[in-house]
């Protein structure tokens, strides 16, 4: 029986519509269900409009810069209200881009929200019902806030964009990405920020050195981070947030972000009911080429809960087009991808952790941690981190860790070398550009311990 169209995706983030535009580019008939805006939590409420607040914030640290080498003027202050309405003009700019990709490549876009209501068949809001060959849902996540008595008085990063003023205290609760981007942001742009994490150290699951290095230089701030604590209370205080805490303190913020991770989106769209499975976290469970339980629907992005980067759901999408509509079976890579926490400075890493490297094999560590010149010059105490993880036997590069400004730039690059397998005497015939912070990649002669 012919179906009304080949692929139905449901979700317009960056998964959904690259997976959409390539599969309509085989010559399918495709349809997409976007509820909200779209474009997805990357170009609407995340990495873009995050990243250009990190562009508004540098701007401090660039200024105090620019003043020790002998520039002088007014340092100014900073216009939230100003950089606000020209970010939502640059989303609005982006959103209407996604869209004429779509219809360019003839996707027909339902603005509403729909469900899967058999094996090959979407309901969409309006009571419309659409049958189609496959159904792909790439529905993505959202942020959430532990469950306890008055959490709603905190924000989560989505509220953050949409801010009217910016306050003159935070306390950001958790220490993954989100958060220890969002302190580096709001510092730079003049809030106090207090961070409360319960664990030991921030950005668990990075490498430690790595990670400390970062949690120095956001102290170096003037970040006020917490480690082994965590909220235990809080309750309105005028317009303020009161925050009791697991470390005995007291104390009143104008606003409170959670930033504790995120869930997929997979509840209410009658997944369950048709047979496709949920872990325990709520994710949908796909086996490598991103099907689900029921052979006509797949599932790509956060809201397989696989690896949450965008790149990854969007790589997810086309081998998901490979698969179905190219008679090419794919299954998306997820080993060694490399990624980057916008904190400043910036950590770019690719590969295994010192710790995940060292429990697996025999390695050798070459590493190097110096002021830059940049920073060296003027007098600012800023480190850089450098450094390879190098496997005894095969000699391989395991992992890499920058700590630096454009640390994310730079990691793109070494993700190539590392990803095509290449040795550390690779690196090492490699000659250095001179002066640079990442030519002590290619010089770091000697292993500064073995594990
Ligand atoms: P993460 O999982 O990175 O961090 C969540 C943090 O919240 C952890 O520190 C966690 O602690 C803490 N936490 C969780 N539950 C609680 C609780 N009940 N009370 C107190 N603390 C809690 O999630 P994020 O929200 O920061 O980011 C989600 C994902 O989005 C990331 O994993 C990443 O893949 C992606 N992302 C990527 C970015 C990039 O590429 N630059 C930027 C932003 C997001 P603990 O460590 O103890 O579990």
């Amino acid at each position: 029986m012919a179906h009304d169209v080949d692929l139905f995706v449901i979700g317009g983030g960056s998964g959904g519509v690259r997976a959409a535009r390539t599969s309509a580019a085989t010559g399918a008939r495709v349809a997409l269900a976007e509820d909200s805006r779209m474009g997805g939590t990357c170009v609407i409420r995340g990495c873009v409009p995050k990243k250009l607040m990190v562009f508004a914030s540098e701007f401090h640290e660039q200024t105090a810069l620019a003043s020790a080498y002998g520039w002088s003027f007014d340092h100014g202050t900073f216009d939230w209200q100003a950089f606000r309405t020209k970010l939502h003009g640059e989303l609005i700019r982006l959103e209407g881009v996604y869209r004429e990709v779509l219809t360019k490549n003839d996707v027909t876009i339902h603005d509403q929200r729909a469900r899967v209501s058999g094996a090959n068949e979407v309901t969409l809001a309006d009571g419309t019902v659409v049958s189609a060959g496959h159904v792909l849902v790439a529905t993505g996540g959202h942020p959430v806030r532990p469950d306890f008595e008055n959490a709603d008085l905190g924000m989560v990063s989505d509220d953050i964009f949409l801010m009217e003023t910016l306050p003159a205290s935070i306390v950001i609760i958790g220490g993954g990405y989100i958060a220890c981007e969002f302190a580096c942001i709001l510092n730079g742009l003049g809030v106090e920020v207090t961070q409360y994490y319960r664990g030991a150290q921030i950005l668990r699951g990075f490498d430690d050195e790595a990670r400390g290095l970062i949690a120095d230089m956001m102290r170096a701030q003037g970040i006020d981070i917490h480690c082994g604590t965590n909220i235990v209370e809080m309750s309105a205080d005028g317009s303020n947030v009161r925050v009791k805490a697991t470390n005995g303190l007291e104390r009143s913020f104008e606003r409170l972000l959670f930033a504790t991770g995120r869930s997929p989106n997979s509840h209410g769209l009658g997944l369950e009911d048709i047979g496709v499975k949920l872990n325990r976290r709520g994710a949908i469970e796909v086996d490598a080429y991103s099907q689900t339980a029921v052979p006509s629907i797949y599932a790509i992005g956060d809201v397989t809960d696989r690896i949450q980067l965008t790149p990854v759901a969007i790589r997810e999408g086309m081998a998901f087009t490979e698969t179905v509509f190219k008679d090419n079976p794919t299954a998306p890579d997820h080993v060694l991808v490399p990624s980057a926490v916008f904190t400043q400075p910036e950590m770019g890493t690719v590969g295994l952790s010192e710790e995940a490297a060292a429990d697996q094999e025999e390695i050798e560590v070459y590493a190097t941690s110096f002021r830059p010149m940049k920073s060296a010059f003027a007098d600012r105490s800023s480190r850089v981190l450098m450094k390879l993880i190098v496997s005894k036997a095969t000699r391989k590069i395991l992992g890499c860790h920058i700590v630096s400004e454009g640390a994310g730039e730079l990691i793109q690059m070494v993700g190539i070398a590392v990803k095509a397998g290449l040795t550390k005497e690779d690196f090492d015939r490699t000659v250095a550009v001179h002066p640079t912070m990442s030519e002590e990649l290619v010089t770091m002669h000697n292993p500064v311990r073995t594990a």
